[in-house]
């Protein structure tokens, strides 16, 4: 790291402020009362400014360059969305306080459950889970509960496509389910003869990523419900990657019957970094009371002069809680401030571009590189990162040269199906020069390959860090580069 850090840059004696002479006498304390050495590094404010600049620096951001990370959407989030998390009426709210002094917050809570009905199409929308993954565990345990309150305890079968995010199975057996994988026709569809093999006495559902984790949509969605259905069993629609479908297909006319969505990809709210994300669910009339609680709903109508007054409901046969009080508010407010200012017809648009902008891309990058599924994608679309005639490079070694050339690496051996696969998602927010500006690279980091393969086995060159080993860093974790001596 080129970086000192801030312990190394103190210089003893060196003040960032200088405080008036004290006015007040000084008292004696008991030795054992205060520290003599605090040991803290001593810089003047210049030095301090520079050195959170620099460090502010040294990590990537969506507002500092193009960022096409495969299945995460990062599309620009709207500054404004910030303006309205840190209105202090909201910022400043607590969980606890009476709901008659909240009214504000739990009408943009309603108002967003209203507005994620009305996109999805399904009956009864929850805001609380914390992310995308906790959302499916809400289905997962609603199509438990579900089976549970039918009798029906043979249900124990979940199926999964093989192009599902990597979530879907984690949550199905951390409910209880015994998983199945189901394989990909050669179109990149679930498998029909494979899925009529498992629809049997003992299905308890189906988990279905569309667009599945290959960026294409299902042609033969509606067959592939009905049949799971007509087994017994239930659709559970992952919707993280709702972005392609905004304004054009409503999910729960489709004939899913639950569906998490992720606030934090499709409705612009900051996400990476491990900070807070929302991922709500939506329910079939049928499955409205297996809801977490609380849902924020109308308690008493209002009129021409009084709002209506807000309050908390608690479905009958609920699953139970996920989450303290009522879910990440600040990400929710976000992501109604981001549907507020877009409308219907801007949510429309948005849908279209971020498929346009990925079909533009992939028609660039196909050129170059190998597409296994050669259709019309949707957000997103998937290249093979390797070439027969340059067996020694790899996929990692063409994200890390992207990385010379400015740009963050797609998502990296992801979906598993793909042999050494790249994941592109360009996302709405990107301007047609910077989609050819990436192309351009990809064109130029293919022909390196074959001219000089070292380069990209050995890059990145031009980052604070070289290559690193990354099982290493991922596994024994040093979040302190620097112990205080004493
Ligand atoms: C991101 C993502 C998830 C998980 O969402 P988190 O908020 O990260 O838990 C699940 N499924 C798909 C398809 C995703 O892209």
């Amino acid at each position: 790291m080129t970086e000192k850090t801030i312990y190394e840059l103190s210089q003893p004696g060196r003040r960032g402020v200088a405080f008036p002479e004290s006015d007040v006498p000084t008292a004696d304390l008991p030795d054992n009362f205060a520290r003599h050495s605090l040991n803290l590094p001593e810089l003047s404010e210049l030095d301090v400014i520079r050195h959170f600049t620099n460090i502010s620096k040294l990590n990537y951001s969506i507002d500092g360059g193009f960022y096409p990370l495969g299945s995460c959407t990062m599309k620009y989030n709207p500054k404004i969305n910030e303006a309205a998390a840190r209105i202090p009426g909201f910022a400043h709210t607590h969980p606890l306080q009476p709901i008659v002094s909240v009214q504000g917050n739990l009408y943009v809570m309603y108002q967003l459950q209203e507005w994620m009905q009305a996109l999805s199409g399904f009956h009864r929308v929850c805001l609380t889970p914390a992310a995308g993954a906790q959302g499916e565990l809400v289905g997962a345990l609603i199509i438990k509960k579900y089976h549970d309150v039918n009798q029906n305890h043979k249900r124990v079968k979940i199926l999964i496509p093989d192009s599902a995010h990597g979530t879907n199975p984690a949550t199905s057996s951390m409910s209880g389910f015994e998983v199945v994988s189901l394989p990909s026709d050669d179109r990149g569809n679930v498998d029909l003869e494979a899925l009529k093999a498992e629809c049997d006495d003992t299905l308890a559902g189906l988990m279905l990523t569309n667009p599945n984790t290959l960026g294409l949509f299902d042609e033969n969605v509606e067959e592939v419900i009905n049949m799971v259905h007509e087994a017994g069993g239930l659709v559970y629609g992952d919707g993280a990657n709702l972005n392609a479908l905004l304004g054009i297909i409503r999910p729960g006319d489709v004939g899913f019957d639950i569906m998490h969505f992720n606030l934090h990809k499709t409705f612009s709210t900051p996400h990476g970094g491990g900070g807070p994300g929302s991922g709500p669910v939506g329910v079939s009339e049928y499955l409205a009371e297996y809801l977490p609680s609380p849902i924020v709903t109308v308690i008493e109508e209002g009129d021409e002069e009084t709002p209506p007054f807000f309050g908390f409901y608690h479905p009958e046969n609920s699953i139970g809680r996920m989450k303290t009080f009522y879910g990440h508010f600040g990400v929710i407010l976000r992501a109604y401030t981001y549907i507020a200012m877009h409308g219907a017809k801007g949510l429309r648009n948005i849908g279209e571009k971020a498929v346009l902008n990925a079909n533009y891309l992939m028609a660039k990058v196909k050129e170059d590189y190998v597409l296994p599924y050669d259709r019309t994608c949707m957000h997103e679309f998937v290249v093979e990162g390797a070439w027969d005639d340059v067996p020694d490079v790899h996929a990692l070694d063409i994200s890390k040269r992207l990385m010379d050339y400015g740009f963050h690496p797609p998502t990296n051996y992801f979906p598993l199906i793909v042999h050494e696969a790249l994941m592109i998602e360009p996302t709405e927010t990107e301007s047609k020069q910077t989609l050819d500006a990436f192309a351009d690279a990809m064109k130029a980091i293919a022909k390196e390959a074959r001219e000089n393969p070292e380069l990209l086995q050995k890059a990145p060159f031009t980052t604070p860090l070289r290559r690193c080993d990354e099982v290493k860093a991922a596994r024994d974790l040093v979040l302190c580069c620097w112990i205080p001596e004493d």
